[in-house]
């Protein structure tokens, strides 16, 4: 076959920063298959909400459409009523939104297909592909043998056309009872690969589906109903995670009952995303939220979308993360601090800054006049200075952090000491000029002086100290709550614990409540707007949560400024 001369080689699409999936579809594209089309799909089961994990495949699914010009459907694989319900629908379409993707008007559901699903059945009984088989799936299990030894027949293997197609029409007017009776098709029960071996097609299942309502008591497995879902869908590349890649031969084998030359879809599969600190299981994550030890899916914890939205991540930082780790074809455990990096990255660059004390100790300028306030300038955001500045109120009696302070410090602390000076983040330095103690020897107050020309302006304003603290002005501050969140696990990858129950890896620490944070004014005012993403100067990265109220506010910590679980863990290991 002549080369086509414009047919880039691997190497020529690693340099247009095409990942593998992307340039099999290109391929197609160049060869002309599908008529030139390209239709790609996420078919999320409704079952649980989305995670971080199905970010990845939304990445894949959407943007591979969208950088060569094809489509992208929605469909809903809603097989199996038992487990699905209309609440996950709702979340999955406004977690796929807010990542920045849309399907348009191309929303489907697999049980539209129920009808040409239960057609193909019908058909593949009557040319002998298939059968009703009356035995328990214990029995059914028993006799599938194993990858090296050739599984047996069953004993309803060899029925009739007419009794099958008889029991199958039974099976859906509901004449038997759940896990009686299943339709298997008529494969290779010694196939080399386990799930030729005569698979189930059609089990029977007595739940109401949350959309066909009782119309159905026969519903298609996951393999029966896939490929053919993409088939009616016009779905040219069906692309997938690794665990597929034993099912494809299966899925090409259903959907040559329907496919022609002329347009035939195509499984592709990568890797999986895990991420370590968390478990990405739907099934464990509706136990947690089950059991109540997280506050629901969208728990700032949880490696929801959801989850990660409330906390306060970005889409941006998401989409940042994903870009980078990339698609291959082997399975790999991606560090969280990668996330989280990507989470900070993009944090700096739109969050607007603003002082917060979380554990404050108060502080007296005893040679400041008495009932003066004078407003200082501050930044709203240094990487972008076309945000401009904001007022913030200075006055006698401020708050700094506790740990601002040391009577007897190290070498090296360089911020407030007894007799040291320091600078007020934007306003003026100060001497700790002395401390006022309660009878167990607390610290209730700090007095220092402050120097009336170190402001900004004043001739005293470049003189240099080592330290610059961050403050709020005591009868200006406003109360607020932090929930200051870490990782949900303090097991690298629980996953890989099969002999322990998940529960117990849980991090006991993963959600600290701080009462009477005390913040500046301004942050107060913005915060009434949900979704806004601020930097408390020097803390970290925080969002108003939904519970907030302009009353009582109340910021989840998104993350720290720095990544100090990482220096803890290797601290810890010296
Ligand atoms: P389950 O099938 O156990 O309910 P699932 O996580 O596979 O869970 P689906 O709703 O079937 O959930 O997944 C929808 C799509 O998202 C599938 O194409 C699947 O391959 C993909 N997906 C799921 N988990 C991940 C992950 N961790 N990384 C990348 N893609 C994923
Ligand atoms: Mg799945």
């Amino acid at each position: 076959m002549a080369e086509n001369i414009n047919t880039p080689t691997a190497e020529e699409n690693e340099k247009k920063g095409l990942n593998f999936v992307e340039q099999i579809v290109w391929d197609d594209l160049q060869a002309g298959k599908n008529g030139g089309r390209l239709n790609t799909r996420f078919p999320p089961e409704p079952n649980g909400y989305l995670h971080i994990g199905h970010a990845k495949a939304i990445c894949m699914d959407f943007g591979v459409a969208e950088k060569f010009g094809g489509t992208c459907n929605l469909r809903f694989d809603d097989t199996n009523p038992v487990k699905e319900d209309v609440e996950y629908v709702d979340s999955i379409r406004e977690d796929i939104h807010w990542l920045g993707f849309d399907w348009g008007d191309r929303e489907y559901y697999a049980s539209d297909y129920f009808p040409q699903l239960y057609d193909l059945a019908i058909r593949m009984i009557k040319e002998g592909k298939a059968y009703v088989d009356d035995q328990t799936s214990e029995q059914i299990a028993a006799q599938k043998g194993t990858p090296t030894q050739p599984g047996q027949n069953s004993p309803y293997r060899d029925r009739s056309v007419e009794e099958n197609l008889d029991l199958f029409q039974r099976m859906n007017a509901g004449e038997f009872e759940e896990g009686a009776r299943v339709l298997r098709a008529k494969i290779d029960m010694a196939s080399p690969n386990m799930h030729f071996r005569d698979p189930i097609m059609y089990r029977i299942l007595k739940t109401p589906h949350h959309r066909t309502g009782d119309k159905w008591k026969v519903y298609p497995m996951y393999d029966f109903a896939h490929g053919q879902s993409d088939y009616f869908e016009g779905v040219t590349h069906s692309i997938c995670t690794l665990e597929f890649v034993p099912h494809r031969p299966l899925y090409e084998y259903f959907v040559k009952e329907l496919a022609d030359e002329s347009y035939c879809p195509r499984q592709i599969e990568f890797n999986r995303l895990n991420l370590t600190y968390t478990v990405m299981s739907k099934r464990k994550l509706l136990q947690l939220v089950k059991e109540g030890l997280v506050a629901g899916w969208d728990d700032p914890r949880m490696p929801t979308i959801s989850g990660m939205r409330r906390r306060g991540f970005t889409p941006q930082s998401i989409r940042n993360f994903i870009d980078k780790i990339g698609y291959t074809k082997f399975e790999a455990l991606n560090s969280v601090s990668l996330l989280e990096h990507a989470v900070r990255e993009d944090l700096n660059a739109i969050a607007t800054r603003g002082m917060a004390v979380i554990n404050p100790v108060k502080v007296v300028i005893t040679n400041y006049p008495e009932g003066q306030t004078e407003m200082v300038e501050m930044e709203n955001n240094p990487e972008r200075p076309e945000e401009g500045n904001h007022e913030m109120p200075f006055s006698r009696e401020l708050y700094i952090e506790r740990d601002d302070f040391m009577e007897n410090p190290p070498k090296k602390f360089f911020r407030m000491t007894p007799g040291g000076e320091v600078r007020l983040k934007g306003a003026y330095i100060v001497k700790c000029t002395d401390v006022v103690k309660d009878p167990q020897g607390n610290i209730v107050e700090i007095h220092c002086e402050y120097d009336p020309l170190s402001r900004s302006g004043m001739p005293g304003s470049q003189r240099k100290v080592k330290g610059t603290l961050h403050w709020v002005s005591a009868p200006h501050a406003v109360d607020a709550t932090a929930r200051m969140y870490d990782r949900l696990f303090n097991v690298e990858n629980p996953a890989a614990e099969p002999d322990r129950d998940f529960r117990e890896m849980l991090n006991p620490d993963s959600l600290k409540i701080v009462e009477g944070i005390k913040v500046e004014p301004f942050l107060a005012e913005q915060a009434k707007e949900q979704g806004r993403k601020f930097q408390f100067q020097r803390i970290g990265y925080f969002t108003p949560d939904y519970d907030s109220t302009p009353e009582h506010l109340i910021f989840n910590r998104t993350i720290a400024l720095k990544d100090s679980w990482e220096k803890a863990v290797a601290n810890a290991k010296v």
